[in-house]
């Protein structure tokens, strides 16, 4: 086979995947890293003696993807399987939500809205196709079909929480997405999430090292400045700190910063892929909150809408005995969130707490840390098919996969590989080995 170039640029799971598919298959391949570090919103930071994500992070049973790289890289034996527990928190109380028996003692709703739940959550998950419904807004069909009462209890929260002012543009198609993820990773009625030994740092070494075997090059902090091309073909790139000629060029970045890119003709990156953002307030306590992993907050008045409970999914001995709770919070680039100081942060995170659960104390916690990106995920709205880009572009040479190429599915490192395997594909790349999972990403733009 003709060993060729290969330039992937940004160094998230999507560039790391795509590069490790690359050299894999015998290409000479060099990965530009903007920032200092690759790993992206993988990132951990260190807490109570090991590694934790910036951001919550788990994966599903039936991410088949992301399964298949922890066996390729010998990390097989490094995920921890684990029964978690899933909340809502509603009229102030906590409710289990993981079952059917959860759902008859949920007494927010009538019984007829649960059986309408159960019914409508069902169709979504099982049956329906997400092609037929990306003009549909989600929350529209909820109250048409799911009623008012759950729709106000459960599913316009979770929206509102998770798209803030976008949430009555989301598609059907994504939550039918999502719905299909999260159905088909239980397992007689309780979840059983996956999470790695080590935090997904021992994922990032691990592939980095295996990168590093096959050749390719990483370079961290030559973010991408410009593309050089000529008659529609593209001759080279430039970074802060050098450039980069011949070959193919795999852009990975989120879209958000292609502006920032000279050069790049203006039907690159799809038609106007927006992102929002993402704040993790995370809590290194003494004491535990509740004993739910997964708590939805579905009351007004809170500035976060998800409490997940580390150490109710990976047992706190593994973190000194610290108790570790992420306040999760996604937001549009225009609320004060965005440009909120960490201290300002934590000072509107915390005091709610007690609403929570009333026992709670400012004493029982020991730290507090702030993450924040603006790249959380992208605003998918009705048609997002239309804004997704295709991936071998107008110019030759150039290609571009990211988490626009996700969609419909929720964005996810699992799905990060499968679009990265794509790309690679459209490069003339074999990625035929990689099992192909439950995931309805990269169905569009390839
Ligand atoms: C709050 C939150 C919770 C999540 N929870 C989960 C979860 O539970 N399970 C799960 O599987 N996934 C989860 N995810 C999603 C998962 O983290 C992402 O889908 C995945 O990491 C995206 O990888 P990526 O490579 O597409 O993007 P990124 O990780 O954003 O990587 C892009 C890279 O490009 C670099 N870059 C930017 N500009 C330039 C430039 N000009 N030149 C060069 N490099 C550049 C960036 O520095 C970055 O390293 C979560 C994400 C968030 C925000």
């Amino acid at each position: 086979m003709k060993k060729e170039k290969l330039t992937v640029v940004g160094g998230g799971m999507t560039g790391l995947a795509a590069a490790y598919f690359a050299a894999k298959a015998g290409h000479s391949v060099t990965l530009l890293e903007g920032s200092d570090k690759v790993g992206g919103l993988l990132n951990t930071f260190e807490i109570g003696g090991n590694q934790l994500e910036h951001y919550y992070h788990h994966f599903f049973m039936q991410d088949a993807e992301l399964h298949w790289l922890m066996k390729e890289l010998g990390l097989e034996d490094d995920i921890i399987y684990t029964k978690t527990s899933m909340g809502v928190f509603r009229n102030g109380k906590i409710y289990g939500f993981n079952g059917a028996l959860d759902l008859l003692k949920f007494k927010p709703v009538s019984f007829f809205d649960k059986i309408r739940f159960g019914f409508t959550s069902l169709y979504l998950g099982k049956v329906a196709d997400w092609r037929k419904s990306e003009h549909i807004p989600t929350l529209k069909w909820f109250y048409k079909w799911a009623g008012k009462g759950m729709t106000e209890a459960l599913w316009k929260p979770m929206l509102d929480i998770k798209f803030g002012p976008y949430a009555d543009k989301v598609p059907l198609a994504w939550m039918i997405g999502r719905l299909a993820q999260r159905l088909n990773s239980r397992n007689d009625g309780d979840e059983k999430l996956a999470y790695i030994k080590g935090s997904w740092k021992t994922l990032l070494d691990k592939i980095v090292k295996e990168l590093e075997l096959l050749g390719v090059e990483i370079k961290t902090q030559e973010p991408l400045l410009e593309i050089q091309h000529e008659e529609g073909e593209v001759k080279g790139i430039k970074t802060a700190k050098g450039e980069y000629v011949g070959g193919k060029y795999l852009i990975t970045i989120p879209s958000v910063y292609f502006e920032k890119v000279k050069g790049l003709p203006l039907s690159f990156g799809g038609n106007g892929v927006t992102y929002f953002g993402a704040v993790c307030t995370i809590l290194e306590m003494n004491r535990s909150l509740s004993n739910i992993y997964w708590m939805n907050v579905a009351d007004e008045g809170f500035p976060f809408g998800g409490v997940i409970e580390h150490t109710n999914m990976i047992p706190k001995e593994e973190y000194e005995g610290s108790h570790i709770v992420y306040l999760s919070r996604y937001f549009a680039m225009s609320e004060d969130l965005a440009q909120m100081s960490e201290d300002e942060i934590k000072e509107r995170m915390i005091p709610p707490l007690k609403r929570i659960n009333p026992a709670f104390s400012e004493d029982w916690i020991k730290k507090v840390y702030v993450f924040k990106t603006s790249t959380a995920a992208t605003v998918c709205d009705l048609d997002f098919s239309k804004r997704v880009p295709y991936c071998e572009t107008d110019l030759k040479n150039l290609y571009v996969a990211n988490m626009a190429h996700i969609y419909p599915d929720e964005r996810s490192t699992n799905n990060s590989i499968r679009v990265a395997a794509e790309a690679c594909k459209v490069m003339g790349i074999d990625t035929s080995y990689v099992p192909y999972g439950a995931s309805l990403s990269a169905k569009i733009g390839f």
